[in-house]
């Protein structure tokens, strides 16, 4: 009987030092082992790989339910906490509304003359009927994840639904329940920050999904898509690179910042960008290369890499549109002008919604893909990528910032 506990004991600690170790492991790490796991799985398994792509689903249906809220508290929390007011104030929307444009047109333009989803053949998805029909058990469990955060608890009447979000939440909040909440922005903190705390749970299951994802697509439809998905990785560098170009040139125009000074005075922040996926957490470094390296005003410095950084997100913009014609080439569908020009519209709103945390275009994306009517099924196949992609469009947020703030100090260096 003791042997048997200590066994027991003994193999629950074993299997908790592994997932220890596999957490320890950095997630981009964790991502590529998946890939060329799921890689290998493909290849053996052919079609029968076509259930791993569940995890997949699954994945961006957590993802789907998290982004309303998280977009709204972002929101709310951004604007209950800048400081809003003043000439500068004026200047900005104007400054951050051109930038997200370019980049927006600067994402459509090299998607449309690269085609990178083009030839990819991959099978549309069948209709949701159709899913609906050959229902097994894993299907009616994803049936039962909620798809919305407030769905479960309105009129869909699904119990599981709200069990799974009072899960998430108890668990979120177990460690706050001491937490003293004296003002409404403690409130909304609060919620954002468990909101964040469960982001981050899903995105320790994107290694899975990513397995799942890679292992099905290579059994049934071979290597074609990866090869689109190369090319697409590319063509974003290239309109990423491009938007980098028109800051500097506008900075040498609209400022008296020489470009080459930025970038020497700003490549703490932007390493650290690439580095952290974060542009939240790269603001604070941001603002004192700025202010301190660069010689902004200290109000300049402010206004972008501290309010305008909140809005402000055009590698994400440019991303999620090319995102949206990429999937679109792939399965064969032609968006129409109208249809691209709500991919614009739509993909400012989502990088204006997307926190600046990983990840957090990924998650607004399933409005983009829904407001144009693409199936959002295939965003699992960009989770592939998205974590290096995720880095270098963070970079370009940052930079986004650094240009407004350079433009709002404007011609004239102030005298020391
Ligand atoms: N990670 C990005 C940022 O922090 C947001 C995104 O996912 O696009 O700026």
């Amino acid at each position: 009987m003791n042997d048997n506990v200590s066994e027991k004991t003994t193999i629950s600690a074993s299997s908790t030092g592994l997932i220890a170790r596999w957490q320890a492991i950095p997630l981009y790490a964790r991502i590529v082992i998946a890939l060329v796991l799921g890689l290998l799985a493909g290849l053996v398994l052919g079609s029968d790989a076509a259930v791993l792509a569940v995890p997949g689903k699954l994945v961006l249906r957590l993802l789907g339910a998290l982004a309303p809220a998280l977009i709204l508290a972002a929101i709310v929390h951004t604007f209950m906490t800048t400081q809003l007011g003043g000439p500068l104030a004026a200047r900005l929307p104007k400054l951050l509304l051109l930038n997200t444009l370019v980049a927006i047109l600067v994402g459509l333009t090299v998607a449309n003359v690269i085609q990178p989803g083009e030839g990819a053949g991959l099978t549309p998805p069948p209709s949701h009927d159709e899913t609906t029909k050959a229902a097994n058990p894993l299907a009616l469990f994803l049936e039962n994840v909620p798809k919305s955060l407030l769905g479960p608890l309105g009129d869909d009447g699904k119990v599981i639904g709200v069990i799974f979000i009072a899960v998430a939440f108890g668990m979120a909040l177990r460690k706050e329940r001491e937490r003293p909440l004296g003002t409404v922005g403690h409130l909304v903190e609060l919620f954002l920050e468990s909101l964040i705390k469960i982001l981050h749970w899903i995105i320790a299951l994107v290694p899975f999904a990513v397995f799942g994802i890679v292992a099905s697509i290579v059994g049934t439809e071979g290597f074609a898509p990866f090869k689109a998905l190369g090319i697409f990785v590319a063509s974003v560098l290239l309109a990423l690179a491009i938007q980098a170009a028109y800051y500097l040139l506008r900075i040498r125009v609209g400022s008296w910042v020489r470009p080459t000074e930025l970038l020497r005075g700003g490549r703490d922040a932007l390493v650290m960008a690439f580095s952290t996926a974060s542009s939240t957490a790269t603001m604070p470094v941001t603002y004192a290369a700025l202010k301190d390296r660069v010689g902004l005003r200290e109000q300049s410095a402010s206004m972008g890499a501290l309010v305008g950084a909140n809005f402000n997100n055009d590698g994400t913009a440019l991303y999620e549109a090319m995102a949206a014609l990429f999937i679109a080439q792939m399965i064969g569908m032609d968006l129409n002008f109208q249809q691209q020009l709500m991919v614009v519209l739509t993909s400012i709103i989502a990088s204006v919604g997307a926190a600046g945390i990983p990840e957090a275009g990924l998650v607004t994306m399933t409005m983009v893909f829904t407001a144009v009517g693409l199936p959002v099924e295939y965003i699992p196949v960009l989770l592939t990528v998205d974590w290096f992609l995720d880095r270098c469009r963070t970079a370009i947020n940052v930079m986004g910032d650094m240009n407004v703030s350079c433009l709002l100090d404007g011609k004239y260096k102030e005298e020391a």
